[in-house]
């Protein structure tokens, strides 16, 4: 086990491994340390190979076995590269200050130089505060923490000067500032000349060690210090390579990658800080396109497919004497599209982007009816039970009239059943199988697995999707990802960008706008009497209530609640209900749906299990409970349950009186459009990327800096630029593409196999 972990280590320390590497290895590095001798220590620190920056943090000046231990824990700070990428989120600009009698109302957030005047504990229990009086020349202002109180009242000193940063409030006509930031004003080394002081993430515990924004400072410089010593000169003379070729640096005006980061930790000016974030926003943007496209490079180069060199009997058969309907031109050139991937000796990896509705679904069904006239099985996974069981009834109604066999695999098929299906799934005798993850199970086992379609990509793992790529020899299915949460171009650029993109732009015929309304309590009567008016039309209603796992309970309290004063409301025997949430068995959920699909009730009261995919088309209205709970996303996808028909639809946006500012805009957005396009880019916008890129798939991006609802022109470029680059040296071979190759190198030291599926 040592000498493997030494393996390891060595390794890892003797490149110049990227940021989002890091964390996997310094955690090798912090074990070593449990594991190894003081004289291995050094002797590994010696190694040449090994870049400055690769130094555990607790060898920095200032930097002891507590302090170290402190960092690793509170913010994943390991190694000299980690503290160098944790870069300021905020700069104290030490020549701007508010006047206190300047605020008003719009003021937001502030910052005050003043000297502290009273520091007391007033109140008991929940009430108790620190209230401090600030006073600048102009006024006072109260200052109030309800955490880390006792801590504080040491910790400031009356009479001193500080500097606080917060949000002001008002109360009784005085402003006050709510858990500011504060720091006392100190003569500090100016030796790097700031006039803005570089402020960084933090927590209550690095503060309780005395590691404030001060020390925190004073660690970036010590930090610089070092680069500055072992420096051949440069520029700057730090020790910090350059990653990027020089024609791109002066092609873009961009600061050399030295310059760049000691003035994004200490600029001097607001120009110096715009110039230092362009340039590491462009390298992290260039770096990550880069990655991606040589990846794409590289699977159409080493990875065969298998070639369906004909679309077959079966399509043929189907398109001209049961389709049930014409094809929208969007799904014709779509299909057009993954034909000519599966014909080209490649292995297609493609993402269907379509907005709910759309018609993905028939889409699907046709590349699969050409995998079976070219021999091969298929196979489509759905995020959940109910999705599958969908997919499973609409796909063998349609197989059925051309002799398919189609079936089903989720976690709830078992014995008997669940062998017998693996026996004919190994024996070729099932050739399509819809199912869950439990398709990806290692005893599901294919005879001849040509293509894997993955519907409603997000909920997905990206090792979930390792598995299904591996369920076929020689060659990998052909891969088609479709997803029907519209993707703002930036994140697929990022997310997706090894993979090709095919978008469903058209609804089909006769679709009607759903008319989008937000309501309240108030109008809780007449919410009800138009059910009743729809109802009496023969149209179904859903009733969605927010199911958030900390607080299930309460959720389903809610839903249940509702659901009882919805039987008030519609009585039986002239309306019924079903209920369909999370804490049922897979086979009552199943039954409840059954009802709702067969019109044996009018209402369908639901939690999100309903999100994805549910087909309905009998139902035309969708109301939201407690909207505001809902994100923009979750909110199009569930008003994408209705439309589906025919009929005019309404989504109606129930909520209390008091609304967020988020809450509002996401509600207004909803009611200003249908675009599932538009709305993605509004949730971009308002969630920020680090939410969406969660929710889709962690880890993927690594962006320090780079933010993907702002900077798109920037990520535009970054493209443009790594294709041109692969375009005329795809194996960075030439000279002035050493860098690129280096540093690319070191990033992908510690990529883990995903990064070759798509
Ligand atoms: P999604 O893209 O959300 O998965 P579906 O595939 O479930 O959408 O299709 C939604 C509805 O539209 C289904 O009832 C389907 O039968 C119908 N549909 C799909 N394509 C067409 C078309 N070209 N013309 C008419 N109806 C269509
Ligand atoms: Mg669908």
């Amino acid at each position: 086990m040592i000498r493997s972990n030494f393996i390891v280590f060595s390794y890892t320390i003797g490149d110049r491994a990227s940021v989002s590497n890091q964390t996997t290895i310094s955690i090798l590095i912090h074990n070593r340390y449990i594991i190894l001798s003081p004289s291995i220590r050094s002797f590994l620190l010696q190694s040449n190979n090994n870049h400055i920056l690769d130094t555990p943090i607790e060898f920095l000046p200032g930097v002891g076995p507590a302090r170290a231990l402190t960092l690793k824990n509170e913010l994943q700070i390991f190694t000299f590269r980690d503290l160098l990428y944790q870069y300021p989120f905020r700069y104290i600009d030490k020549t701007q200050f508010h006047r206190i009698v300047d605020l008003t109302e719009e003021s937001g957030a502030v910052q005050i130089k003043g000297v502290l005047r009273r520091v007391e504990i007033l109140g008991e229990g929940k009430a108790k505060r620190l209230s401090a009086t600030l006073r600048d020349e102009s006024g006072v202002i109260e200052l109030v923490w309800f955490q880390s109180i006792h801590w504080l009242e040491k910790n400031l000193f009356v009479q001193k000067e500080y500097v606080v940063y917060g949000k002001v409030s008002w109360f009784n006509n005085s402003p006050n500032l709510s858990h500011p930031e504060i720091e006392m004003v100190s003569a500090e080394n100016t030796a790097l000349a700031p006039t803005f002081d570089p402020v960084y993430p933090s927590t209550e515990r690095l503060h309780q060690k005395g590691m404030d924004a001060k020390a925190r400072r004073k660690l970036m410089r010590a930090l610089f210090e070092k680069l500055r010593g072992a420096a051949p000169v440069d520029e700057s003379a730090l020790n910090l390579p350059e990653n990027l070729p020089d024609y791109l640096t002066e092609r873009f005006r961009l600061l050399k990658r030295a310059e760049a980061m000691l003035k994004i930790h200490f600029p001097t000016a607001p120009e110096e800080l715009e110039a230092a974030r362009k340039r590491l926003k462009f390298e992290e943007l260039f770096f990550l396109q880069l990655k991606l496209l040589r990846y794409k490079l590289r699977r159409n180069e080493q990875t065969r497919g298998f070639v369906f060199d004909q679309v077959g009997d079966y399509f043929n058969d189907f398109y001209t004497n049961h389709l049930p309907f014409a094809l929208t031109g969007a799904q014709k050139k779509v299909i057009k599209e993954i034909r000519r991937d599966m014909g080209a000796g490649k292995q297609m990896n493609r993402l269907l982007q379509g907005d709910v509705g759309s018609g993905k679904t028939i889409v699907a069904f046709l590349c699969m009816l050409i995998a079976a006239g070219n021999g091969f099985q298929s196979c489509l996974m759905a995020p959940t039970e109910i999705l599958a069981q969908q997919h499973f009834i609409s796909i063998s109604a349609l197989a059925e009239q051309i002799g398919l066999t189609v079936s089903l695999m989720t976690g709830s098929i078992k014995g008997k059943k669940r062998e017998e299906r693996l026996l004919n799934l190994a024996s070729g005798a099932i050739h399509i199988l819809i199912g869950t993850h439990a398709l990806i199970e290692d005893e599901v086992r294919f005879q001849r697995l040509g293509l894997a379609i993955i519907d409603e990509q997000h909920r997905f793992g990206v090792e979930q999707r390792a598995r299904l790529w591996k369920k076929s020899t020689p060659s990998p299915p052909h891969i088609l990802v479709m997803t029907a949460t519209p993707i703002p171009r930036t994140l697929a650029m990022t997310l997706y960008g090894d993979l090709e993109v095919s978008v469903i732009d058209e609804l089909p015929p006769g679709r009607k706008e759903i008319i989008t309304t937000h309501r309240n309590e108030n109008h809780r009567l007449r919410v009800i009497g138009f059910m009743r008016e729809e109802i009496a039309k023969g149209r179904q209603i859903y009733v969605v209530y927010p199911l958030i796992e900390e607080s299930e309970k309460i959720d389903l309290m809610n839903l249940m609640e509702g659901y009882d004063s919805l039987s008030r409301d519609f009585p039986k025997p002239d309306y019924q209900i079903s209920v369909v949430h999370g804490k049922m068995k897979a086979a009552d959920k199943d039954f409840e749906m059954q009802r709702f699909i067969k019109k044996e009730t009018q209402i369908m009261v639901a939690t999100t299990v309903i999100e994805v995919g549910v087909n309905v088309p009998n139902a035309s209205v969708m109301i939201v409970e407690n909207t505001n709970r809902f994100g923009l996303s979750q909110l199009h996808q569930l008003r994408g349950r209705v439309g589906r028909g025919a009929d005019q639809s309404f989504c109606i946006l129930m909520t209390g009186f008091k609304l967020s500012a988020d809450a509002r805009e996401r509600i207004k957005t909803m009611c200003a459009t249908n675009n599932g396009f538009d709305i993605a880019e509004a949730d971009l916008k308002l969630r920020g990327p680090g939410d969406l890129e969660g929710r889709m798939q962690s880890g993927v991006l690594n962006l320090h800096l780079a933010d993907l609802a702002k900077d798109q022109r920037i990520l535009q470029v970054a493209r443009e630029t790594a294709l041109e680059i692969l375009d005329a040296d795809p194996h960075l071979q030439l000279p002035e593409h050493r860098r690129l190759l280096d540093y690319l190198m070191g990033m992908s030291q510690n990529e883990k196999t995903w990064a070759r599926i798509s």
